[in-house]
């Protein structure tokens, strides 16, 4: 079938064969280092890379210096094979490695390798335990070649220290092999900031802990704040899980927004009080209302504030915004029905209720308010990507997995990653079993008792691999029943997990684990640390025998399964039970699969092998992978379209946080507003208001912008500590707008996947939508600094104190904003307006 990928897989192996040649060839001489000298490769090696030789050039000597290091540290010599993986990894394609071919040990070669750039080379493991455990286990290689090693862990950060904690170094003696125990790990682990576990030369750690990072890192509000480094290198270990499995859910930081319901309330109340005409206006045309002078003063004294637009205040705005249009604009029984306690949108096309859609930017809550129910309190979207376009990030990507060409399209596709199958180092002697297909799940179990049983017996150990923690406890209590000894593990504390998992290979062991528990986690046959003399019995009784109690949607979770067995040349076996009534075949088996069991006509607890039914179960596991294939790139497709206003946002906050004098910066946004005030003021009167309030009489005065600019010179000299304030205002009303923005887009996906476009492709019209969410992005940032400058008291203090916690600046002014031809786009592209969206205008 992988014909082509045969004959590719061949030509890479034979074009890297010299580079192994020349690895091996040196290992003669490193052997006669010193340990002080081998302690020097990092800093010595550095210098080199920073005098211009190549990574490439050095990879040989690197490779096989680590693998000296390796040898004297933990005894083990990187076999050829893992060679060939980190060759590979080195140039940026993933490894494909059998489980229990030491793809830990193979991925220190490009790692260490590429850490000596300077930049720090990130592996993401499964999970936190496992990040914990590579650190330790592999740090002792890189801490000997001089490198320093850190991992990541939920809220905490660690750096690999082997005089962390002295009296637990003779525990380790006793037990060479790390594994054995997670004290014994977390006592070489010394806590740090994440800032100094950043500065490592290799890290170690989660996606999320590193997604999130990144996520974070654009969330400061000071430069030392920052922690992530540049993204230069990432290893991702069990790259399919990560990239694949994982990948359609995206990252997302929220922050739970509880105060809003009740502004929403108190706002419904005000804005009832306010009368047309003269406390607000109504543009038909534009469909918007403004609030008069007249009408804000009402507002004020209803609230006791003396100045709503007030820096301090400018989060009231928003709901008093809503509130009002929600009064103003949107009528019951024409815009939105109330049925069941529920504010339903009407299509204001097709008259049709839009079920489950809401307005964006909070009118849905306002209009709930109005209408007397509680408003839904929503979690706040602070930032979100997606673990697609977070690696993507990364300058050079590689990965390993024992299952990852069966997803070489998708990798190639939206990663452009490459797979090499590495060969084994000794061949594979594992024996998987056709699969055995009873009619009921009831007699499946029986079976599998049974099986178990008869392997407990001989003393031959058992992985049982369950889908769901369901079936994994319904087993348990079977074998309880039966009597038979066993571990269950279901994927809750990582920890213990790894400790069972390690221990499953032992004599007689029976284990009951959900497909992710342990995964990662090597089961060598005899226990860990080995007892060799049982080993070798347990390898007369045919190795670790495991059984799969149901097939997966996916073939790689499968293969991922019975990877379990049969690790470097061990012998071992495989096989699914699998009956009728399973989801996979009930639901695409079907009829046909019942009229072949009717014409069979078998005795009842006979199992039923056929090829059909084979085939069945592997076109369906390809229809769900297809589909599920289509929802990530649909994600994917999704996300594309944010990533672009991501980037700009994201360069302007960094612009912003690297300010140190904004006088230019506020000179700029002030000089642009004044040469065109009508344009950014939601009406006539409010902007004379402003100019009333500033002092600056309006009449017959042609030189506004003078009189403005003056006084923004002023009033910027006159407050104290000025920068640090504009810097912190800027920042709170640019993170205030993204989250704004990014709950509009939210509500947008889901309106054009529920509204009916007629013919229209939903995604570009997504599109489209969200590109004119975005015009006029910068132009209400620059205009809200541009009120909130003026707002600022000589000593306000409470900038400071208030928007650490909450974002809060809520005002979008309404009417046309215009950019100029010349600008940069709004919409992130970083043209000119003229040559992009502005590019039909006149
Ligand atoms: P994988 O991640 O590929 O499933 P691991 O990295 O967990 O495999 O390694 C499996 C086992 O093989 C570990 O116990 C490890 O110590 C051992 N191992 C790996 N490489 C070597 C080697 N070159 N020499 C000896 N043992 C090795
Ligand atoms: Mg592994």
């Amino acid at each position: 079938m992988f014909n082509w990928l045969f004959d590719y897989q061949k030509r890479y192996l034979k074009k890297i064969k010299p580079i192994i040649e020349k690895i091996n060839s040196l290992e003669a001489k490193f052997e006669k280092l010193s340990n002080l000298e081998i302690k020097d490769t990092t800093s010595k090696f550095k210098e080199r890379i920073a005098n211009g030789e190549s990574l490439d050039d050095l990879l040989p000597e690197i490779f096989a210096l680590v693998r000296e290091s390796s040898k004297r540290t933990l005894g083990q010599r990187h076999f050829d094979v893992q060679m060939i993986a980190g060759v590979a990894m080195h140039q940026g394609k993933i490894a494909q490695m059998l489980t229990g071919e030491g793809k830990t040990l193979a991925a220190t070669l490009p790692a260490f390798l590429n850490c000596l750039t300077g930049k720090g080379v990130h592996i993401v493991t499964v999970n936190d335990y496992l990040a914990q455990r590579d650190a330790v286990w592999m740090g002792q290689i890189y801490d000997a070649l001089g490198a320093k090693v850190a991992c990541l862990v939920h809220e905490a950060a660690f750096l690999y220290d082997p005089k962390y904690q002295k009296e637990r170094l003779e525990e380790l003696d006793k037990e060479r092999d790390l594994l054995g125990g997670f004290k014994v790990i977390k006592s070489f682990l010394k806590p740090v900031s994440r800032k100094e576990a950043y500065r490592a030369d290799i890290i170690y750690g989660t996606n999320h802990e590193f997604g999130f990072d990144y996520l974070r890192e654009h969330m400061v509000y000071d430069l030392n704040q920052e922690i992530q480094r540049d993204l230069y290198f990432a290893i991702i270990d069990e790259i399919d899980s990560i990239l694949i499995d994982e990948a359609r859910t995206p990252l997302i930081i929220t922050q739970p927004d509880v105060k809003s319901s009740k502004y929403y309330q108190e706002f419904a109340k005000i804005v009832a009080y306010l009368k047309e005409d003269q406390d607000y206006e109504i543009d038909e045309k534009l469909r918007s209302v403004s609030i008069t002078p007249k009408g804000l003063r009402k507002v004020e004294k209803m609230l006791g504030v003396d100045n709503l637009y007030s820096f301090k205040n400018f989060h009231l705005v928003h709901y008093l915004d809503e509130a009002l249009r929600a009064y103003a604009l949107f009528k019951k029984d024409r815009d939105y029905v109330v049925k069941n306690n529920e504010v339903i949108i009407v299509d204001e096309f097709t008259g049709r209720l839009m079920y489950g859609r809401r307005f964006s930017g909070g009118l849905h809550q306002a209009i709930e308010a109005k209408e007397g129910l509680v408003p839904k309190a929503e979690a706040k979207i602070l930032g979100t990507i997606t673990l697609q376009n977070y690696f993507k990030k990364y300058q050079k990507l590689a990965g390993m997995t024992g299952t990852a060409i069966q997803a070489a399209e998708e990798f190639d596709k939206i990663y452009n990653l490459d797979v090499i199958c590495i060969p084994p180092n000794k061949p594979m002697i594992r024996v998987d079993l056709p699969d055995l297909v009873f009619l009921t799940k009831e007699i499946k179990f029986k079976k599998i008792v049974e099986k178990i049983k008869e392997c407990f017996e001989k003393g031959q150990p058992v992985l049982v691999g369950t889908r769901s923690i369901e079936v994994n406890e319904h087993l348990s209590w079977l074998l309880s029943q039966s009597g038979i000894p066993h571990q269950v593990l279901n994927a809750k504390n990582h920890e213990k997990e790894g400790a069972i998992i390690a221990q499953a290979g032992k004599k007689g062991a029976i284990t009951v684990a959900t497909n992710m528990a342990g995964r990662g986690v090597d089961i060598i046959l005899g226990g860990n640390p080995p007892d060799p003399k049982e080993a070798e019995e347990i390898k007369k009784l045919g190795g670790l025998f495991v059984l799969g109690t149901e097939r997966h949607e996916s073939r790689r979770i499968d293969d991922q399964l019975r990877g379990r067995s049969g690790r470097q040349g061990d012998p071992g076996t495989t096989q699914f039970y699998l009956s009728l009534e399973d989801d996979l075949l009930r639901i695409f088996g079907g009829e046909k699969i019942k009229n072949l069991v009717k014409k069979l006509n078998l005795p009842e607890e006979e199992p039923i092998s056929s090829r059909f039914i084979t085939k069945v179960i592997e076109e369906a596991q390809k229809k769900v992978e297809g589909m599920n294939f289509d929802i990530r790139k649909h994600t994917l497709e999704y996300d594309q379209v944010l990533e672009l206003q991501r980037e700009a946002f994201y360069k302007k906050r960094k612009e912003i946080l690297k300010e140190t004098n904004f006088f230019e910066f506020l000179e700029k946004i002030i000089k642009k507003i004044s040469q065109n005030l009508e344009s950014y003021f939601p009406s006539k009167e409010t902007l004379t208001n402003f100019l009333v309030n500033l002092g600056i009489e309006e009449k017959g005065n042609n030189n506004l912008k003078g009189f403005i600019l003056e006084f923004f010179e002023k009033k910027f000299q006159s407050i104290e500590d000025i920068n640090q304030k504009i810097k912190i205002i800027s920042l709170s009303i640019l993170d205030f707008l993204w989250s704004k923005h990014l709950e509009d887009l939210e509500a947008l996906k889901e309106s054009v996947r529920i509204r009916a476009y007629g013919a229209k492709d939903p995604l570009s019209e997504y599109k489209i939508e969200a590109k004119k969410l975005w015009q006029g992005f910068f132009d209400n940032f620059e205009f809200l600094l541009f009120q909130a400058f003026f707002g600022l008291k000589e000593n306000d203090t409470e900038i400071f104190t208030e928007t650490k916690n909450s974002p809060q600046i809520s005002y979008q002014p309404k009417g046309k904003k215009k950019i100029g031809r010349n600008d940069p786009c709004p919409c992130g592209s970083g043209k000119k307006y003229k040559h992009c969206c502005g590019r039909n205008e006149a």
